[in-house]
């Protein structure tokens, strides 16, 4: 019986690299607050925090606190309702050992 072997074993961590992302928000588009959030819920990396500041309609949209931690997954763009955030790709940096659980032997 063959024996499943983490793909993770053949990494070479140092040659890893991670998609690093910039976010943009509309803030007039944004129905953001009680009612949504759910960029702010959703974003793995915790990039965004909810906005002391009202917009125009008097939501309270995202901004970005972890500049730098975006990793380009689409969570947020993808879960908006109201095309109020968008991300692309800036570049990329090294992925840091304490990142990935190693759990292979
Ligand atoms: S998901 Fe969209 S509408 Fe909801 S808080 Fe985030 S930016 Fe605003
Ligand atoms: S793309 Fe992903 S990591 Fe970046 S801000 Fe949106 S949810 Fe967070």
């Amino acid at each position: 019986m063959s024996q499943e072997v983490s793909p993770i074993r053949y990494w070479n961590i140092e040659q890893c690299t991670i998609p690093v992302g910039r976010v943009t928000i509309i803030a007039g588009f944004c129905k953001g607050g009680e009612d949504c959030d759910d960029c702010i819920r959703l974003c793995p990396e915790k990039v965004l925090e909810r906005s002391t500041v009202s917009n125009e309609r008097g939501y309270l949209p995202p901004v970005v606190v972890a500049e730098g931690k975006c990793t380009v997954c689409g969570r947020c763009q993808l879960y908006c309702s109201e095309n109020a955030i968008f991300v692309h790709k800036v570049g990329e940096r090294a992925v840091h050992a304490h990142e990935i659980a190693l759990t292979a032997k």
